[in-house]
């Protein structure tokens, strides 16, 4: 049911870039907290022999099997149909790869090259089949094959963890191989009390910055995790944890979460379809998305709401102002706020460089304002929710850098800040059935933990 493909699209889910975007986010959640008490956090992360699989170490991945033991109720799960990829490539047979260097920075593939021992002309043979070659980072490690006359043999560039791409010359040809690495899965259970912070309070719960970004993009559709936390608030999930050779190598997805904001209880199920797609749905197979992105831009400070009667900045008289208004420094991306398709992307008088995107349900957005627009932003192309139709600017009549935005129903404006914002599509019918399986098997392993804590904490 796993093809290549699938595994590749699920491996690169694990780059090094996810990391550095998410300590960007993680530096900004840090930055709020909600109001302080003097109670102790009670968060807390269960330890191995608390309700996890795979109590005997590395399990094979194929059938991801839950025996959830040790807890009170000693109700055990199975978990069959979560789906994981199945295949890795086979490595190159044959090839021992004698030497290895760590890139540092200012290497070239030349200079490293020379190092091993190659010429020129193998570098510019592995740079014409391997463009990526010549786009070496610090801190990624290649190595090298050697004939047994020492000429090349192979060269190995390991991009992540788990992609490595295989240079190798046979015959005067050079072909290229990815290699894509399979990991071992583990589950984990944490959750805990906030108290001051999603980031603080999740992070003493033993999540790393990834996850918690992920947690809180699962949830980004009914929370607003800077307004609407409160101390009291609790979170749990169950999540992967990642292996390759008997080492962690980090975090996987994850794959059940729950959410209780004043009292009300938010839960998501992750979902993969047979095409690799992995969304989160509610228990009841609804999504956790909504069809629009409730602001265009990232952890954007509103400078001007939605006001029918407001005095323009620039104007300086009354005139209804018909969108927000978001403060954001020129060049900020801004993303179309749902699928659709570009109907207008040019100068508009006192929008200056506009784009208008039409969605379905007779819905228009209008984003004003750019510095300039994304390349492909162009009348007639579609475009797909969250992808970058241009960037912050002050063009027109804007007294600085802000992104004005629009979300007309049928013509009429609306206040994009408090429209009801329609909902995604449901989890497709032909997986429903299992899907609510699972669900139900993900929510009693949840609360089975959530109850052996409590357990663990009384006694
Ligand atoms: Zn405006």
């Amino acid at each position: 049911m796993s093809s290549k493909k699938n595994l590749s699209s699920i491996a690169k889910q694990y780059p090094k870039k996810h990391f550095v975007a998410a300590s960007a986010v993680a530096s900004f959640l840090i930055a709020i907290a909600i109001l302080p008490t003097s109670e102790k956090v009670s968060a807390s992360r269960t330890q191995l022999d608390l309700a996890l699989p795979f109590d005997e170490g590395i399990a094979a991945p194929q059938e991801p099997s839950i025996q959830a033991s040790n807890t009170p109720s000693e109700k055990s799960v199975n978990v069959n149909s979560v789906n994981y990829p199945l295949e890795s490539t086979p490595a190159p047979q044959g090839i021992q790869f004698s030497k290895e260097y760590t890139v540092k920075n200012g290497d070239t593939l030349a200079v490293i090259f020379k190092k091993a021992g190659f010429s020129s002309r193998d570098v510019y043979h592995v740079a014409k089949v391997y463009e990526d070659a010549t786009r070496l980072h610090p801190g990624e490690t290649v190595s090298f094959a050697y004939n047994s006359d020492n000429t090349f043999k192979a060269f190995k560039h390991q991009k992540t963890q788990l992609i490595s791409n295989v240079i190798e010359k046979q015959n005067d040809e050079y072909q290229i191989k990815e290699i894509v690495r399979e990991p071992t899965v583990e589950f984990r259970f944490a959750q805990g009390t906030i108290n001051s912070s999603l980031f603080l309070d999740a992070k003493e719960a033993g999540l790393d910055q990834t996850s918690i970004m992920n947690f809180a993009n699962i949830f980004g559709w009914d929370i607003d995790f800077v307004q609407d936390l409160r101390p009291g608030d609790t979170f749990s999930l169950m999540y992967e944890e990642l292996f390759l050779d008997g080492e962690s190598i980090g975090t996987g997805n994850i794959v059940a979460a729950e959410f209780v904001n004043q009292g009300q209880k938010f839960q998501a199920i992750r979902h993969v379809d047979e095409h690799g797609r992995a969304n989160y749905y509610t228990p009841e197979g609804k999504s956790m998305r909504k069809a629009f992105l409730r602001s265009p831009i990232d952890f954007a400070r509103i400078s001007s709401h939605f006001n029918l009667r407001r005095k323009h900045p620039v104007l300086n008289k009354i005139r209804a102002h018909k969108g927000t208004d978001y403060a954001a420094g020129r060049g900020t991306p801004i993303r179309t706020a749902g699928d659709g398709k570009v109907v207008f992307a040019g100068w508009k008088g006192g929008f200056g460089r506009c784009v208008i995107i039409q969605h379905g349900q007779g819905i228009q957005t209008l984003y004003a304002h750019m510095s300039k627009f994304n390349k492909k932003t162009k009348k007639g192309t579609r475009v797909s929710q969250g992808q970058v139709i241009g960037y912050v600017g002050s063009s027109g009549l804007a007294s600085g850098p802000h992104l004005h935005y629009e979300f007309r129903v049928n013509g009429v404006h609306k206040n994009p800040v408090k429209v009801k914002l329609p909902e995604a599509r449901p989890i497709e019918k032909k997986y429903r059935k299992d899907f609510l399986a699972d669900a139900d098997k993900w929510l009693a392993i949840l609360e089975n933990n959530q109850r052996s804590v409590l357990v663990a904490r009384v006694d």
